[in-house]
């Protein structure tokens, strides 16, 4: 005789814990628990209502307090914190407010930054999602590639924010993504190739699907769309698109636009000299970024452009200390832990961003070279239990730092 299974899953009685049987039909364990589970909802609005007011409170606030955030963590890049406050102020608004039937519809103001690695755009998109409470994933650009070539489907990207939203759709439906480098992305010239450009042109033209608000099915697992895969759609309209890349050459791009534009009644050559040449990414534009080989439709797509400014000698220093955590700071604290009071000399912040210079990582930069300089006393102090203090002087730093493979990797370089 054929084993019984349940009438609505099909799962077999071996396969339940527990199996009831009715006149002509039979429900096992997990389809009673599901179907209780619908009865409630359905009899009991209110527990409906609860259920959906269970998707995290956004916590909006001002563009000014937002910024006021950001400076706790990201030191300088006022222009980008202030154009980012704006924009999601702007998006998250747009989301809280009810739907109204004049006909003004708020688009989505998905943001664009320009500036050198390690200035702080994946620094200030995640310290943005951390205010907001929203779930929040980076996606390198360079590892997608056009449907159908070796890489990642584009649709992977968000499988990575349903996963940090815990595969809560609603959720992830209005969280923030950060596409990292890009830049690399661009075409490989102005002009539209003939030729397949499998990780160029191709990847934004399947980038604008994601950013231009439409509903996408998404692999939950990630890899590869293969047919059997179960896909869970997930509407794009409210995510916000947070774009980074270093764009490295587009100061050419705008100094020679600014050098071309005539100017008043003159095309005057010469205009460039008024301008700061030496961070020209501040006057970057939408132009630019066609230039250099950003399809327009999708510069479309990404209506804020804003820049970060390349990290001085000053603002490094000032990173090493006044961020909330602060590599200083976190230093402090590891060995206070141990009841040991660690104090830097002056002259080694100093020296750390000598060194930070020289290699040219930004603040990325900072962290390896300060790890360099305190492992030794990170290895040795906590069995030292009669050390109660300790200084970190500029020799003791240099000494460390000389003696690390960092600096050997200088040498041989
Ligand atoms: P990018 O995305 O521009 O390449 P990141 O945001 O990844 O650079 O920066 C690397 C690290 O350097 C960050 O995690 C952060 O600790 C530090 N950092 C960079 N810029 C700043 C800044 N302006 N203020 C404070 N910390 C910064």
């Amino acid at each position: 005789m054929a084993q019984v299974s349940c009438s609505f899953c099909g799962r077999r009685k071996n396969e339940v814990e527990l199996l009831l049987s009715g006149i002509d039909a039979h429900i096992c364990n997990h389809c009673i628990q599901q179907g209780n589970q619908v009865v409630m909802e359905e009899l009991n609005p209110k527990e409906k209502k609860e259920k959906k007011a269970k998707l995290p409170k956004l916590n909006l606030i001002t563009p000014v307090e937002m910024k006021h955030f950001l400076e706790q963590y990201v030191i300088g890049q006022d222009e980008a914190k202030r154009s980012l406050a704006v924009a999601v102020y702007n998006h998250y608004k747009r989301l809280t407010q009810p739907v109204t039937d004049d006909d003004v519809v708020i688009e989505k103001s998905n943001i664009i930054m320009v500036g050198e690695t390690g200035t702080g755009k994946t620094f200030l998109a995640r310290s943005i999602a951390r205010i907001l409470q929203v779930p929040f994933c980076i996606a390198d650009a360079t590892t997608v590639t056009e449907a159908g070539y070796v890489g990642e489907d584009v649709e992977t990207i968000l499988t990575r924010l349903l996963q940090a939203a815990d595969y809560n759709v609603e959720a992830a439906e209005r969280g923030i993504v950060y596409i990292d480098e890009i830049d690399k992305i661009a075409r490989k010239s102005d002009n539209p190739s003939i030729t397949r450009d499998v990780s160029g042109e191709g990847v934004q033209q399947a980038l604008l699907k994601l950013l231009e608000g439409s509903v996408v099915n998404v692999p939950p697992q990630g890899g590869r769309k293969h047919p059997d895969q179960k896909m869970i759609p997930l509407n794009t309209e409210n995510i916000l698109f947070i774009c980074g890349g270093a764009f490295d050459g587009i100061d050419r791009h705008i100094a020679k636009r600014i050098n071309t534009r005539p100017i008043g009644f003159s095309g005057d050559n010469r205009i460039i000299e008024i301008f700061d040449k030496g961070n020209l990414m501040r006057y970057v534009t939408a132009q630019d970024l066609k230039s250099f080989g950003l399809i327009p439709e999708l510069i479309g797509r990404l209506p804020v452009l804003t820049h970060l400014n390349p990290l001085d000698r000053e603002t490094l220093r000032r990173i090493l200390t006044e961020p909330r955590n602060a590599l200083v700071k976190q230093y402090k604290k590891l060995f206070q832990m141990e009841n040991i009071s660690v104090e830097f000399d002056d002259e080694v912040l100093d020296y750390i961003v000598d060194q930070a210079d020289v290699y040219k990582l930004g603040a990325r930069g900072l962290r390896a070279i300060c790890e360099s300089i305190m492992t030794d006393a990170m290895f040795e102090l906590p069995s030292m239990k009669e050390v109660k203090e300790f200084t970190v002087s500029l020799d003791y730093a240099r000494d460390k730092f000389e003696k690390s493979s960092m600096s050997l990797l200088r040498s041989v370089a």
